[in-house]
């Protein structure tokens, strides 16, 4: 009988969820992908999630809440480090424990901690302890890792080309980024900064990329950035950065203002996030200096369309007053 595993459309999935998907269907397992966030998904989550936690955290939980009763596994990775002498957020890495305490009734939860704040070797050991759910055959577990990263590397390759492959090839349905989009159609180029779960996530961001694509506004993200160079960037800061996400952001921020790509940034933040807290005034404080137009879309349960629709129209249009009237004046006042 082939075993079902459920990954739920939340968090690390807008990150890693090829070469999770990959890995898994190597070893003989269906992988079953909760919807992508709906109103019914998001009451969910708030109802088995505590208050205080962020708007993806509580998407999360209904994903998770999704999936029950239909697959034998859910997939949850204990996701402590990424880097060398870096973090994530306590909350990624307290996932699979909340999600345990928060929803009854869950099938098994695959929680390997993923933890490389030493040295990269513990990854093997979390590949193996993974993969044996499915096999105990550590040759075949190993090569079906390798196979499903060397996909996910030809994936991340598209993406640093300003392609998001998505759409094209059918991995993801998240994505609305067109393949075939000719460059002479957009008017300008927008930054949606963020972590990848506020920015690629249409129900949580309402929609962020198709409204600028319709105004033909070609959006830009941090994906999109080799990850040396965002690194790089990030290493200029007085102290050192050690949030993984953080270095994605800030470092692929200062990148795209420094070398004038961008002509304006929109950074998506979840209410009450401390990491964001902490990076967007960074950010904004350099697109300061540099006249760079930035504005903030705070997210929580209870936004509304409507507000985040005014925010986006008056940016616009401060864009567009400023190509004809402003020339170079600081937009900030
Ligand atoms: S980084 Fe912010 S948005 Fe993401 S899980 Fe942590 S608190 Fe929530």
């Amino acid at each position: 009988m082939q075993l079902k595993i459920g990954i739920p459309r939340g968090m690390f999935y807008y990150d890693y969820f090829l070469l999770w998907k990959e890995f898994f269907n190597n070893l003989g397992a269906e992988v079953i992908i909760s919807p992508r966030t709906n109103k019914a998904i998001l009451n969910r989550g708030i109802h088995a999630c505590v208050d205080e936690a962020c708007l993806p955290v509580k998407i999360f939980h209904g994903h998770v809440d999704y999936l029950k009763g239909k697959v034998d596994y859910i997939f949850i990775p204990k996701i402590i480090s990424l880097y060398k002498r870096e973090y994530c957020c306590p909350k990624h890495l307290g996932l699979p424990d909340m999600v345990r305490y928060s929803l009854d009734g869950l099938p098994e939860i695959i929680d390997t901690e993923v933890n490389l704040i030493k040295s990269n070797g513990s990854l093997k050991k979390s590949v193996l302890k993974t993969g044996r759910y499915f096999t105990n055959n550590s040759r075949k577990i190993l090569k079906a890792f390798d196979k499903a990263y060397n996909q996910f590397e030809e994936y991340r390759k598209l993406m640093r080309q300003g392609i998001i492959p998505i759409n094209s090839v059918g991995f993801l349905d998240t994505f609305h980024f067109n393949i075939t989009e000719k460059k002479e159609f957009y008017k300008r180029k927008i930054l949606i900064l963020g972590h990848s779960y506020n920015v690629y996530d249409e129900y949580t961001n309402m929609n962020l990329v198709r409204k600028l694509n319709m105004r033909n506004i070609k959006v830009i993200t941090t994906e999109m950035i080799d990850d040396e160079i965002a690194r790089h960037y990030a290493s200029k800061l007085p102290k050192r950065m050690f949030w993984t996400h953080g270095q994605r952001i800030v470092g692929g921020a200062f990148h795209l203002i420094d070398t004038k790509s961008i002509d304006g940034i929109v950074y998506v933040s979840a209410f009450g996030c401390g990491l964001d807290s902490v990076l967007m005034d960074l950010v904004e404080r350099k697109a300061r200096e540099n006249h760079v137009p930035y504005t903030l879309l705070t997210i929580d349960e209870h936004t509304g369309e409507a507000g985040m629709n005014t925010r986006i129209e008056a940016f616009i249009d401060m864009l567009e007053w400023r190509d004809k009237n402003e020339t170079n004046f600081s937009t900030h006042g």
